[in-house]
């Protein structure tokens, strides 16, 4: 069984009971409308030896990045992150000096974005450190951005370059901690202001975070939306092989779709707004697949994204 197989047994399991206005499982948040406004809830999980190696990143990077992931969830639905609930199975020769500098680095991108730590559990861990991190994001009901939002023809684009974070990673299994690359995966900057402003554009239409790599991230959006999409290899922004930017994961860029006729005013008002750039990478598409071009000419390829199975 895969993550996703069981994710939708879970999501059928639970079909039949009220949903009290939720819009629940599928997105990268669920969503709570409440009049005009709408609060939105995600939840992740990191766990020593599977999502990071203890030996390779310092408490304080740690709880940055344990943060990090989830306010890319919550950026991804164009709100903006207000308080976070933190869980903590720690074990026990950690408690002390590590754990309070792993406190310092979640407190400091708790600060830096204004967001409240307002909850939690704290236990005894017999095995590795467990993070478990909820966050809580608010803002217009029309402003959020659901991954089933697509349309045929809609232009596909990411704000930022992908695959560093992946080829970090190598960096980091080949013993070398401390390069750019390494960085790059062990402090992931969420796109909070870019989140929230990319919300409040009504030419966006699908948004999420790039987490798993976009091959696999892209395939979220076009089976929500039931829509296929025809992507430009040449046009992935990246510095690194090109096969970390479409399986490699971790990069908590943002990947949305935008109607056509918006598109380079989008780009105009972005670049402006954060001087960086939004790139281009695909067009939506009729049918469920999508096609890989490198130049126009279409590539037989068979990749997928990151899989924890
Ligand atoms: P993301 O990468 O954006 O955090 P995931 O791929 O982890 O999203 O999850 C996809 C969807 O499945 C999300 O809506 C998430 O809330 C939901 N989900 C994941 N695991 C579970 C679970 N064990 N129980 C209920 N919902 C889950
Ligand atoms: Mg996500």
């Amino acid at each position: 069984m895969t993550e996703f197989g069981l994710i939708d047994q879970i999501k059928s399991l639970f079909s039949a009971l009220p949903t009290h206005s939720f819009e629940g499982i599928g997105d990268d948040c669920a969503v709570l409308p409440l009049g005009d406004e709408a609060l939105v809830f995600t939840s992740d999980l990191l766990v020593e030896d599977v999502h990071f190696l203890r030996s390779s990143t310092s408490a304080f990077d740690l709880g940055y990045k344990s943060l990090a992931v989830n306010l890319s969830d919550v950026a991804s639905m164009g709100v903006r992150p207000v308080a976070t609930l933190l869980s903590l199975s720690v074990p026990k020769e950690l408690m002390g000096e590590y754990v309070e500098e792993f406190m310092r680095g979640y407190h400091a991108l708790s600060s830096k974005y204004g967001v409240a730590l307002i909850g939690g559990d704290t236990t005894a861990s017999k095995g590795g450190l467990v993070i478990n991190v909820t966050a809580i994001g608010r803002g217009a009901l029309s402003n959020i951005k659901r991954r089933s939002a697509a349309k045929v023809g809609d232009v596909v684009l990411v704000n930022g370059s992908l695959g560093e974070s992946a080829a970090g990673l190598v960096d980091i299994f080949a013993g070398d901690c401390s390069s750019t690359l390494a960085s790059v995966h062990k402090l992931p900057e969420p796109q909070v202001a870019q989140g929230e402003w990319l919300g409040r554009c009504d030419h966006v239409h699908a948004m999420m975070d790039i987490s798993d790599g976009i091959a696999s991230d892209l395939r979220h959006i076009l089976a929500a939306s039931g829509v296929g999409a025809s992507v430009e290899l040449s046009a992935i922004p990246t510095t690194v092989e090109l096969r970390h930017a479409l399986c490699g994961g971790e990069d908590y860029k943002l990947l949305f779709t935008v109607d056509p006729r918006g598109v380079d005013s989008l780009k105009e008002s972005y670049n402006q707004t954060f001087g960086s750039s939004l790139f281009e990478i695909g067009v939506i598409t009729e049918g469920q697949k999508i096609e890989w071009c490198q130049g126009g000419e279409r590539q037989e390829l068979d990749i997928m994204g990151f899989r924890h199975y």
